[in-house]
Parts: C-alpha cells; structure tokens; sequence
C-alpha cells in the first residue's frame, strides 16, 4: 500500500472522510487523494514523493505560486513579533488601505477569517440596512457554508428553497429565493413580484464552484439595474475571483459598480483571511458603529494580514496579470487543440488566472447546461492526467487555477499529458 493510501486509511479513523473539507476526499472522481507534504512554485509533491504540476493552487489563493519566497519572509517576520494580539494592528490598516486603492466599490472594509464568514456577515449586513429578510442567490454558485445559503431551487420558480442540507430548519431556508443564473427573465419576473422585500441579491460574478460559467453582459446590467431601483443590496461574492480573473476582480470587467463585495482565498495569500466591504453607509452599520453584530478573535491575524499584504503588493507589479492571463491562454488553446486533434468532446474556457475544463460541446452557462457535461470522462480525464503528474481539482464542478510561477514549458508539458490522455479515454 502506498503513503497516501496509508495516510487516508490513518485519518478515516480520527477525522470524518478523513478530511477536512469534502472535496478533498476524491468522492468525485473516485480513488485516494493525495496527502500533500510541500508545494513550491507551480509545483505540489504528495507523501510517496510524487512530483504534480499543480492547478489547483489552494483552490485560488497560490496566485503568486507556492511558497513565494516574499510571502513566506514577511510571514516569518510577522510570527516573530507574535502570533495574535486580539487588539488592532497597523498592518490590518495598510492592508483595508490597499484593497480600498484596488476596488473603488469599496469605502470601508472589515476582515474576516474564511469566505463563509464574509458572505454570512454580508448578509446580515444587507438584511440589517435594509429591514428586509429575503435574500436572492442563483443556482450552482457557492457563498459558503452558512445556514441561509445551503439552499436548493424549490419546485416552482419563485417558490422558497430547500435546504441543500441536514441539519438547516426549512424555517432558515425560508427567505432564500433560488434563481437560474443567466436567467435575466426569471430575474426580472422575481423582481417584478418582490422587489422591494428582497434584502439583497448575492452573485459569484463569474462562477466558479460549477466549474467555471460566466454571466452574460445582458444579466448582470439587469441585475444592477433591478437591485438599485429596489434599494435591494447587490452583494459581489468575489471570493474566487477577486484580484484573480483581474486585478479589480470582475467588477472592473464589466465595469459594475456593487453595493458590497465579499472577498477571500487570493486576499490572504495562503493564510486564513477574508473580508467584505462595500459603501459606507451600508457598512457603518456593523458593530461598534451600528446595531448588526460581527466579530472575530482571529480577524485581521497579523500573519494573515503580512501574506495577503505581500500578495497583493505582488500582483499590483507591473506586468503581472498580462503574464498570467498569457500563461492560462497558452494553457486553453493547448488543451482545445488537444482536444480537437484526439476528437474528443472538450472544451476548455478561461478568464485571467482562472480556467474551465467541460466535457461538453459547448461551454455552459448555467447549472443545467453543467448537469448535462460527461462527468464519466471527466473522472478518467482527471486519473489519467493525476497519473501523468497534473493536479486538476477533483470534481466536474470545480474550475481551475493558474499561478504566475507556471512557465510556458510546463505547460506545453501540461497540454502533451492531455494530448495522451484524451487518446486513451477516446
Ligand atoms: C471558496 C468560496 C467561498 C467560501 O470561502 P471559505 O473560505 O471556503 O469559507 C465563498 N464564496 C465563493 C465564491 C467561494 O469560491
């Protein structure tokens, strides 16, 4: 028996599915997931020494690629003035500072420990601006794990969702309406019907936990508009794609302008650190200045705060997203062609340092469209590229990630293992 089937048979006895969070655990795509013992660059190695091209990179935040030396110093430097302090610290101001210069949207800003607090705090925010319960989310987009946002699509189309798991009261769920995404029309008969109850609508502006679907210009300006004439909070769950897909995330894509923003993964480089933000006067009715509750004994960590702040001070070099964007279009073009060459039904998509792989014959735009890929080939697709030592995400449903450290030979190497492997899963 290999290390890693050792490791996970191991942690199975001490720890549900023996992770830590479930993806990790290849229920997916079946098999054993790698126990990863070190990352460098674009690079992961699992416990029997195995060396992968890694484009999972933590699920987005290794945007600058693992271990970047700069940001392993300033976390070094960091831990030796001490750990956490539960009190306020300059670096939480330079770091608010800076995410302010990269996103006009954003007046003021609080950080959090994970994306999931930052989303669940946004909405209590929303609902406590507004006075309003509902809530509006859309089919296929992530927002974390909290109570409100565990919803399914209910039977009729602007019926209140279900709980899309155990253990949330239906009586949670109640206020959360469920919507296609890229459905401007169900958007608008939404609207049309409780517009002005709806606290705020939350988006994944480009989504990314469905694997990679892009809004079209079309809804995401109805969005705006409808929000806005609605006094209903627009809330931009930039967790995944914030300072990834641009600098400016997709709000400076489409040139939108949100009412808040939720951010996470890049922002902390690595470490535990989230946040939301937006206009003042919807944030300064957070706690101590206003009456909706939100607080953290780790929010704003000093180590945290140094990875993300030497982050960012990185990816705001000239050059870096035009490298980055470059590299992750080599990538697509490589595996489309690939693809094409072997007549597999393939495509690949990509926006900045983010790509989609589907199984499919057109890129999808929805959760359904998503439901309809060949999830089959995908699970051989990703054995025989995890054997060829290339780390995709281990889901259908999970986009990707590029990092500046990937080179264009590895990922010539990349496209050469799928070339191979779309031979052989015909
Ligand atoms: C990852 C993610 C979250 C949740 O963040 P965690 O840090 O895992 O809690 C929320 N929203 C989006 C869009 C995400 O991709």
């Amino acid at each position: 028996m290999n290390r890693n089937e050792q490791l996970f048979n191991r942690a199975k006895n001490v720890i549900p599915g023996g992770v830590n969070s479930p993806v990790r655990a290849f229920g997916s795509v079946g098999g054993t997931p790698r126990f990863i013992k070190k990352a460098q660059g674009a690079f992961v190695w699992d416990e029997n020494g195995q060396r992968y091209i890694d484009y999972v990179g933590s699920w987005g935040p290794a945007i600058v690629g693992h271990a970047h030396p700069e940001v392993v110093e300033a976390v070094r430097e960091a831990a030796l003035g001490g750990l956490s302090f539960g009190a306020p610290t300059e670096g939480e101001i330079l770091i608010a500072e800076k995410i302010a210069e990269i996103l006009p949207s954003v007046e003021r800003v609080r950080l959090v420990s994970s994306g999931t607090e930052a989303t669940m705090s946004a909405i209590r925010l929303a609902r406590g601006y507004t006075g309003r319960d509902k809530i509006v989310k859309f089919e296929g987009c992530y927002h974390g794990h909290s109570d409100s946002l565990l919803v399914k699509a209910g039977s009729g189309l602007l019926t209140y969702g279900n709980p899309s798991s155990a253990g949330v009261p239906e009586d949670f769920t109640r206020h959360t309406v469920v919507l296609p995404y890229n459905d401007t029309e169900a958007l608008s008969q939404c609207f049309a019907e409780f517009g002005n109850r709806i606290a705020c609508v939350i988006l994944e502006p480009v989504a990314g936990n469905m694997n990679l679907v892009k809004p079209s210009a079309q809804f995401v300006h109805t969005l705006r508009r409808l929000t806005e004439q609605s006094g209903t909070v627009l809330i931009y769950d930039e967790v995944m794609t914030g300072f990834r897909v641009a600098l400016g995330g997709v709000q400076s894509v489409h040139g939108i302008v949100p009412d808040l923003t939720t951010m996470g993964k890049v922002i902390g480089g690595g470490m535990p650190l989230a946040a939301f933000g937006g206009k003042k006067e919807i944030m300064d009715c957070i706690s101590p200045l206003g009456g909706v509750y939100q607080a953290g004994t780790l929010s704003g960590n000093p180590l945290s705060v140094a990875a993300g702040l030497k982050t960012l001070e990185i990816i705001q070099r000239e050059g870096f997203y035009e490298h980055l964007n470059a590299l992750t279009e080599r990538l697509v073009n490589g595996l489309n062609a690939a693809a094409q060459a072997a007549g597999a039904t393939f495509v690949a998509d990509s926006i900045g340092g983010m790509f989609g792989m589907y199984f499919a014959d057109k890129v999808p735009q929805s959760y359904a469209d998503m439901q309809a890929s060949d999830v089959e080939c995908f699970k051989r697709f990703f054995h025989g590229m995890l054997e060829g030592g290339v780390a995709f995400g281990p889901s259908a449903y999970e986009a990707c990630f590029m990092s500046a450290a990937h080179t264009p030979e590895l990922i010539d190497e990349t496209v050469a293992t799928a070339a191979k492997v779309f031979a052989q899963i015909g």
